[in-house]
């Protein structure tokens, strides 16, 4: 740990942060991250045993660790969230969308079924998720994160449905910005680059190319960048964070 890690140690004792896709990649380095900074978490995937294994072999910080295994493909499902959050901590200071999911297909074979799974996950749930939750989230002035992606404004061969989603994810915490920060709420997207999760591991092999991890950005990188965001004064809002890797290969 740096010396400025150190001294931010407690910078987040006493906010509770709700991440979704919390169980692998880019949702659990933020959960790792802001657990490092004393965060209380409340941790959702839709996977129970990923969730598990982040809260044996991962998160270290003095705050409370909660799980949530959700499938936020089921509206119903995301509808018991509010509750069980009020009924479980104090506040809600900070909300981070990162579950996510991407098909990959040409337009000739892409299903309807995948793309309705993709709208579901990606675009509905942190839709529903927020909505359900600004009265939290108004009461304490918090802050939300979408994890979108580079494939906004840069949409590649078999990636419609996928970029269509997340251009409207775009739109929706573009929204949300003007909407809620009359509020004190901030509202933050990150557009990251082919970054070393899973998901990413599982598109180097559809496309039949040999995955190096070491080159991709890591997803240790956007938790750091967005604790530092979430941490800034309030007299600063960063509201939109383009990252890639630095090496290109
Ligand atoms: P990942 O597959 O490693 O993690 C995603 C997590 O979301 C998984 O644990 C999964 O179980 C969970 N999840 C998926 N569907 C869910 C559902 N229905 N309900 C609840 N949880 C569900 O992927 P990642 O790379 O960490 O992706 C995180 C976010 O970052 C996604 O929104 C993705 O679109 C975005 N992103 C990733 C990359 C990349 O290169 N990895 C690049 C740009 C954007």
């Amino acid at each position: 740990m740096n010396q400025q890690s150190m001294d931010n140690k407690s910078a987040l004792n006493n906010k509770v942060a709700l991440i979704t896709g919390a169980g692998s990649g880019i949702g659990r380095a933020i959960a790792l991250r802001l657990a490092e900074l004393s965060a209380d978490l409340c941790l959702l995937d839709s996977v129970p045993e990923k969730l598990d294994k982040v809260k044996r072999n991962g998160v270290q910080g003095s705050g409370i660790v909660d799980l949530m295994p959700i499938d936020l493909e089921d509206i119903n499902q995301i509808r018991t969230i509010r509750d069980y959050i009020e009924q479980t901590f104090p506040s809600l200071d900070i909300l981070v969308h990162s579950a996510g999911i991407i098909f990959q297909d040409s337009i000739e074979s892409a299903t309807l079924d995948d793309f309705n799974r993709q709208i579901a996950v990606n675009m509905v749930a942190p839709y529903t998720l927020t909505q359900d939750l600004l009265p939290l989230l108004r009461a304490s002035k918090g802050q939300i994160v979408f994890i979108n992606s580079s494939v906004v404004g840069n949409p590649g061969k078999g990636t419609i449905q996928y970029a269509a989603t997340k251009h409207a994810l775009k739109g929706i915490a573009d929204g949300l910005r003007s909407e809620l920060n009359q509020d004190g709420i901030r509202v933050l997207s990150i557009y990251p680059g082919r970054t070393a999760t899973p998901m990413q591991e599982r598109i180097f092999r559809a496309e039949g190319r040999e995955y190096h991890p070491e080159y991709l950005l890591q997803p240790e990188d956007i938790a750091e960048i967005v604790a530092d965001a979430l941490m800034l004064p309030r007299t600063a809002e960063v509201t939109d964070i383009q990252i890639r890797p630095s090496i290109k290969h």
